[in-house]
């Protein structure tokens, strides 16, 4: 798709307006801030492509930062899983920080901020300061803490840092504006105490934590970002954000002295929803410890690990997020979107083969050979893309749903008396017949085939309404094909009542044993693993849809996922 010619996305443009007016002495600095508290999904592929995409194009640098600041459900499993799926989409970072990295600064410029009046130590319930917040249009209430004396708020906060005020009891807030028509100003809580949850970082060292916006604009100008960008929920945020950093550069804490404008700027663009799924790493924690997904990593889930086992490869990922494009309005993506760019990434990729997924078997009555091996192209038409051999005998699979009984003008596959038909790679057979069991299933179908119509030869160009798949009984294997479908029975799950759980697609998996050809034998053994990442192949599996390797896979037992069918079946 292209990358190059599409026009400048909104906040590219002002980086290069930022650029001409020699902003930060021209340096790029951006960074991706997830918190580890769970793995990546496609929403934070959008920021990643964003942030890292900037850096790239503008000679400039991103970082990865982890936003550390609640142990309470941050763990190094997630910011293991976060690098992996980031190297694994094809970025690359400048450095790795960690927000805990900064407690100590943060902690240092909270009792600068009480030392100057600016924070002040409340004891109320967390129940309290809501109810004090008032409204948009109505004034809050402030405190009565509010005016404590600075001493006393000094020996307040080390009390808290030093263990001895229990969770939940005391909170360090700014002392702003509790009548600003912006209720982030209503004395925000800069900190809180959480002795309850050792940091996967720095263990027990801390007993008190920063809030959101008194960590992340700092460590935006700790680490000296200049663009620093995230979603439309931060908009309301970026007046406290610039707020902090301003009263931070009064006290002193000039990042940059040869550039005295040299400063961070939040900028925000529209978050990615898509139909028939939750964005929400709290969602996806609880279907995966209720167990109603099989993992992080289940093929239906949007996590960046569950697409990649679900067969997504990074160029379609990448892709749909450069189609989607960057706005500032909030909407919602069609499932299709994603689907069909892994259609367009594996069209010309993906090596076909055969598979029957509801076999009834054929017998050509008039071939008497041992049987032979047939090449079929991996893609018609492009033999530059590799060959196989498809081993071609006497009985065969072929679908169901290719025979009809009765001949009917509208039916142009096989039955009795009917047309011609086009095994695929193969020869044009015409049914005779078929036998039926006694409850008048069909059990074997019969036909002739024609020894001069092999494809690829002279006799093998005539013409027929259908061609079908086939695999042949002796050489062909069974393959647990996992057939995936929509998570969500319902387009927008997070915007019904009641709960999410219930509105799961009781049909998103079924698993099926289906027959495929000879060539996928050589994918019966245990996937590689390089970098945590299980090394699979992807195919189309002709008429049914593109499939990948699961990793589950061993040397016994073959397991394919559907990635996505040929067409969408989705479209109302
Ligand atoms: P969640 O609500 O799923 O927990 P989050 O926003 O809390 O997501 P973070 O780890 O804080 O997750 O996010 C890291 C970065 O990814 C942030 O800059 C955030 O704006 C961005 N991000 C998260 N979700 C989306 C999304 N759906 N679309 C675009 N960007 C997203
Ligand atoms: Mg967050």
């Amino acid at each position: 798709m292209e990358t190059e010619e599409k026009a400048l996305n909104f906040i590219e443009q002002i980086v290069e307006k930022d650029l001409q007016e020699g902003k930060n002495s021209g340096r790029i600095q951006t960074r991706f801030p997830p918190e580890p508290n769970g793995y990546l999904h496609i929403g934070h592929v959008k920021a990643i492509c964003m942030d890292f995409g900037i850096a790239d194009r503008y000679n400039g640098v991103c970082n990865l930062r982890f936003d550390d600041t609640n142990p309470v459900k941050e763990d190094t499993e997630y910011v293991d899983s976060i690098q992996q799926d980031i190297a694994w989409l094809g970025f690359r970072w400048g450095n790795v920080y960690y927000a805990s990295d900064y407690f100590e600064k943060l902690y240092d410029l909270a009792i600068d901020f009480i030392k100057h009046g600016m924070a002040y130590v409340d004891e109320q319930t967390p129940e309290q300061i809501a109810e004090q917040k008032g409204t948009p249009t109505e004034p809050g209430v402030a405190s009565p803490y509010r005016d404590r004396p600075i001493d006393e708020n000094l020996r307040l906060f080390q009390a808290m840092q030093n263990g001895e005020i229990e969770e939940g009891k005391m909170v360090l807030r700014a002392k702003i504006d509790m009548a600003n028509p912006n209720m982030h100003f209503r004395d925000p809580i800069m900190y809180r105490i959480i002795t309850s949850h050792p940091h996967h970082r720095t263990g027990h060292r801390w007993n008190v934590y920063p809030m959101y916006d008194f960590a992340h604009g700092q460590s935006d100008y700790f680490e000296g970002v200049t663009h620093s960008i995230c979603t439309l929920e931060f908009v309301v945020h970026r007046p406290l954000y610039d707020y902090f950093i301003d009263r931070m550069i009064d006290f002193g804490y000039q990042r940059n002295p040869n550039d005295k404008e040299d400063r961070t700027h939040q900028f925000e663009f529209n978050r990615l929803n898509i139909t028939y799924t939750v964005m929400s790493k709290r969602k996806m924690l609880q279907l995966v410890k209720e167990g109603l997904v099989a993992g992080w990593d289940d093929p239906r889930m949007p996590t960046v690990c569950g697409l990649r086992r679900r067969g997504y490869t990074p160029g379609a990922i990448r892709s749909f997020i450069n189609t989607i494009g960057y706005t500032k309005v909030e909407g919602m993506i069609d499932y299709t979107w994603l689907e069909n760019a892994i259609r367009e990434d594996q069209k010309e990729k993906a090596p076909r083969v055969c598979a029957i997924f509801d076999p009834v078997k054929l017998v050509l009555t008039n071939y008497d050979g041992e049987g032979e091996n047939l090449v079929a192209e991996n893609i018609d038409g492009h033999p530059e893309l590799g060959t196989r051999e498809m081993r071609f005998a006497k009985e065969l699979y072929i679908e169901r749903g290719d025979f009809q009984e009765e001949s009917d003008k509208n039916f142009f596959r096989l039955s009795p008396g009917g047309r011609e038909v086009r095994l695929k790679n193969a020869y044009i057979i015409q049914a005779t017949g078929c036998d039926k069991d006694a409850a008048g299933n069909i059990t074997t179908v019969y036909a002739t085939y024609d020894p001069d119509s092999k494809s690829g030869t002279e006799g093998g160009n005539r013409k027929t309404k259908a061609t079908i798949n086939w695999v042949e009984c002796q050489t062909c294997m069974d393959v647990e094909a996992r057939l995936y479908d929509r998570l969500f029975a319902v387009e927008n799950p997070s915007a019904e009542e009641g709960d999410f759980r219930d509105l799961l697609n009781p049909d998103s998996l079924r698993i099926v044993t289906i027959k495929a050809e000879a060539a996928l034998r050589k994918e019966m053994h245990r996937p590689e693993v390089i970098n945590g990442i299980a090394q699979v192949n992807h195919y189309q599996f002709l008429k049914q849809g593109y499939f990948v390797v699961d990793p589950d896979t061993t040397g016994d037992k073959l397991i394919m996922n559907r990635t996505a069918s040929l067409k969408d079946n989705w479209q109302k």
